[in-house]
């Protein structure tokens, strides 16, 4: 139903002067994520928030009128959780960047449109370091990676976001804010409400503040690549190099991948290779190079064709680089249907089997990245534009990758969240027991179901 008129004009009344623009070339930026969801809208209103304030009087507002409410970060993100809806509003919280680093306590203080790239930088201002890295650190908010429970590349040894989130301010959706956890390692008062708002894709509640844990700055790292003839034989040695440690990277990228970014970017890769392991290792004093001898062993028994290491951090940075362009580069090729699909790490070699068998009955291009080490996996089925025939085989290939990992003991989504683009196969992956408690969490917490509505459920 279109918003009435009146209805918007409270809203604009009720916020300082520019807070809600309305304008619809202003507002087109708003309606997407980096998916490019077919399925968004056309929001009636952006709130531009400065402050946690702003953001409870538009909530307020949006609970008055039954207004969906997305709330929206950098708009990074690979599901559609952003996608705007028709006749609603999308509160974006880009305005809101600040943030402070209590160096006796070991936190930051963030708020949510600060971007992960600027609380890694003010941390290491007083030699601290937050360690979750999502390839997209430089332009994704911390307040989009809470509601993700974002991942990225040293997440193999020093966990996802929710592992650092030791507070959060959250506007739930009558406009309550409530403050949860603190500056404190420890609190165990209460129930664990404040991780069950990591990864709630903005469907529970808005977060206007986070504190987070910071660790000690990163050692110096080393860096090998290891050139293998296929990706299974490069997954077999991720597996052998998981049964014996926990590198602080453990990156995949396939041969369709190495030569996307070589086109895009010439970096000189072995484009010959069948796949490359990008991998790293952080560990203190001679542990680092026993680390490096071990995973070069295992990379060589396993079948790697070349293993190259280096202690240069420029140049380690180099392949890193490489590895964090996959996506950019894969995008030129044409439109990207991007998984997210993941499994416990000695099934990653079936895996992988899995989606070449899919791409290959379908007929399509689908190059493969993976966090390796955790066992997640992107693959970026490519459309070429204006292709429709391509299009429904993709449709269906999409749909048969989530469901090959779910017959893997696996994950539909091990990073970027369920958002729209995957709530198809959510039912196939928790089962109706599951389904219906989150299905009874969302309807407590918000009972007029304003908040992102389409987003996973
Ligand atoms: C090239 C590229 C590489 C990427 N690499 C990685 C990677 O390695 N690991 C990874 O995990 N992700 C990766 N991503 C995905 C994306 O960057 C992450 O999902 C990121 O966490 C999204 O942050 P954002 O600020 O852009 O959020 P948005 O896209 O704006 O929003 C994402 C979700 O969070 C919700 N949300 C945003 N802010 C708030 C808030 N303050 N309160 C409540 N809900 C909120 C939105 O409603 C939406 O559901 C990548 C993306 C790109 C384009």
């Amino acid at each position: 139903m279109p918003l009435p008129t009146e209805a918007l004009a409270e809203l604009v009344a009720a916020l300082p002067s520019g807070v809600v623009v309305t304008a619809p070339d202003r507002v087109e930026k708003y309606r997407w994520d980096r998916s490019q969801d077919p399925g968004t809208g056309t929001p009636a209103a952006v709130v531009r928030a400065e402050d946690a304030e702003q953001v409870q009087t538009a909530v307020r507002w949006a609970a008055e009128h039954r207004v969906p409410v997305v709330p929206r970060g950098a708009g990074s993100g690979l599901s559609g959780g952003s996608s705007a809806v028709d006749g609603g509003i999308v509160v974006s919280l880009e305005r809101m960047a600040g943030v402070e680093v209590d160096p006796t306590c070991q936190v930051a203080v963030v708020e949510p449109g600060a971007m992960n790239a600027a609380v890694k930088a003010a941390a290491a201002e007083h030699g601290l370091w937050y360690p979750p890295d999502p390839s997209s650190y430089e332009f994704c908010s911390i307040g989009g990676n809470v509601a993700t429970n974002a991942g990225g590349l040293c997440c193999v040894k020093y966990g996802v976001t929710t592992d650092y989130v030791l507070g959060l301010d959250v506007v739930l959706a009558d406009g309550t804010l409530v403050r949860l956890g603190g500056r404190r390692i420890k609190d165990v008062a209460g129930l664990s409400l404040l991780k069950l708002f990591v990864g709630s894709e903005g469907t529970l509640g808005i977060v206007t503040r986070v504190i987070l844990r910071l660790v000690p700055a990163q050692e110096s790292r080393s860096t090998l690549v290891a050139a293998f003839p296929t990706p299974t034989v490069a997954a077999e040695a991720v597996v052998a190099i998981r049964r014996r440690l926990r590198p602080s990277m453990l990156e995949l990228m396939d041969q369709p991948s190495i030569r996307a970014v070589e086109a895009h970017r010439p970096m000189g890769l072995d484009v010959d290779a069948g796949a490359l392991l990008v991998a790293q290792s952080d560990a203190p004093g001679s542990s680092r190079t026993d680390e490096v001898s071990l995973m070069e062993k295992a990379c060589l028994d396993s079948g790697a064709l070349e293993v190259f290491v280096t202690d240069d951090p420029d140049e380690g940075e180099q392949f890193v680089q490489a590895r964090r362009m996959v996506i950019p580069a894969v995008e030129e090729l044409g439109a990207l249907m991007l998984e997210d699909v993941g499994v416990p790490v000695p099934r990653l070699p079936e895996l992988l089997s899995a989606v070449a068998e899919i791409a290959a009955r379908h007929d399509l291009s689908i190059p493969v990245i993976a966090h390796a080490g955790d066992g997640n996996t992107h693959p970026l089925i490519v459309v070429p534009r204006g292709d429709d025939a391509a299009h429904l085989r993709a449709l269906e290939a999409f749909e048969e990758i989530m469901q090959a990992a779910i017959g893997l003991d696996g994950t539909i989504t091990g990073e970027h969240g369920v958002g729209r683009t995957k709530k198809s196969a959510l039912p196939d992956q928790l089962g109706p027991d599951v389904l219906a408690l989150t299905r009874r969490v969302k309807d407590a917490l918000d009972p007029d179901g304003i908040l992102n509505p389409g987003a996973i459920l």
